[in-house]
């Protein structure tokens, strides 16, 4: 903190839906007497040396602060662009993404035990975003998997685990198809596992996680799993179809240089100023960051007045099958701080 007591934080308001929600945690956090200063930078990409960047403002002020939140980043399809939030993971090597699932008490799901973490590779696999055609009608995209990435994700979700209680690390794979790339990412968690004697370490293929977790996700709820890239992406979607849908699932980008907290959803162009999305997903995340920052109490107090005013179901977005906009959701919570 500074003098003044007051964390800078980088805040990258986003696209489409981004700076409505990115708003409402704004005016949350000013509400709760957070000690955070916002500093917002652009990340519009740009060129350089013939690569898309992000412009070098905001790579200063996310290297200097350490922390940024982040909102959603429209990415075009198939124009030849690489995804600004692939860039972002590169430059920062956000090299772990944490995704909590969480049942969210008083909204009425098919589970109301739903408490599963799912700790992504960030950095390759199947989105290393090398592709390329080998002759007409024929295209080529690697899957890339390297130890150190594996071994790197590996280590982070066992930390993870004992430092959050959590008993168990399952790794989960397609080994049995995918047997050099899966395999060497499973070899790297089963090297890690002997670090973690008192770690249950455990291995499941994908289709069958899938399968049990709609089936009963009561197990899941006292271990991390741990993946390759793709995997964490569809899975952790299932999961937050589990309780409630995207408007309420937070995600935390872990790196060696600074970490990227962001909800799990996209620019949500079909409701884009509207006034209608659900901020509750940006919130939760801007709560592990809080969490990561070590400022409990704060992220505390949030927590119970969005997750309140959820139970309550009077002052609900659309998403959650209310008719309240964005501000009176956000008015909501703040009343209740
Ligand atoms: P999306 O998550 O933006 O939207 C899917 C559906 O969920 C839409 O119907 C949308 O209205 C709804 N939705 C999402 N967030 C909501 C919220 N907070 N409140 C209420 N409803 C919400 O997914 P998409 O349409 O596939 O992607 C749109 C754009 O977002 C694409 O350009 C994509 O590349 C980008 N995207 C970015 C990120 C990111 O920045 N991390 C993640 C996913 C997608």
């Amino acid at each position: 903190p500074d003098a003044s007591g007051n964390y800078t934080v980088s805040l990258i308001p986003g696209d489409g839906i981004g700076p409505e929600i990115s708003q409402s945690v704004k005016d949350i956090y000013t509400a709760a007497k957070v000690p955070i200063k916002w500093e917002e930078v652009d990340v519009t990409p740009v060129l350089k040396n013939g690569k898309t960047s992000i412009p070098e403002d905001a790579i200063i002020s996310i290297k200097k602060n350490t922390v940024a939140l982040k909102g959603p980043l429209a990415t075009p399809i198939g124009k030849g662009h690489v995804s600004l939030n692939l860039t972002l993971r590169r430059t920062f090597s956000l090299f772990a993404n944490v995704r909590p699932c969480v049942s969210i008490q008083g909204y009425k799901t098919a589970y109301d035990n739903v408490n599963t973490v799912l700790i992504r590779e960030n950095t390759e696999g199947e989105y290393s975003g090398i592709e390329h055609e080998i002759v007409d009608g024929v295209v080529q995209s690697i899957k890339l998997i390297t130890y150190d990435a594996s071994e790197r994700v590996a280590r982070y979700a066992f930390h993870y685990a004992s430092e959050h209680g959590r008993n168990k690390v399952t790794a989960i794979h397609k080994a049995n198809i995918m047997k050099m790339s899966d395999g060497m990412f499973l070899q790297a968690c089963r090297a890690v596992a002997k670090e973690y004697p008192k770690i249950t370490y455990d291995e499941d293929l994908l289709d069958r996680a899938c399968l049990r977790i709609v089936q009963n996700p009561e197990p899941y709820a006292d271990q991390v799993m741990v993946m390759p890239n793709l995997y964490g992406d569809i899975l952790s979607d299932m999961c937050a179809g589990l309780i409630g849908g995207l408007g309420l699932t937070p995600s935390g980008n872990i790196g060696k240089d600074a970490s990227i907290f962001e909800a799990v959803h996209g620019s949500a162009p079909d409701i884009a100023g509207k006034g209608l999305a659900n901020p509750s997903a940006l919130l939760l995340s801007s709560l592990m960051m809080l969490r990561h920052m070590n400022l409990f109490d704060k992220a505390e107090q949030i927590e119970k007045a969005i997750l309140g005013t959820i139970a309550e179901g009077k002052h609900i977005t659309g998403d959650l099958g209310g008719k309240a906009s964005t501000q009176e959701f956000t008015d909501r919570i703040i009343s209740k701080l």
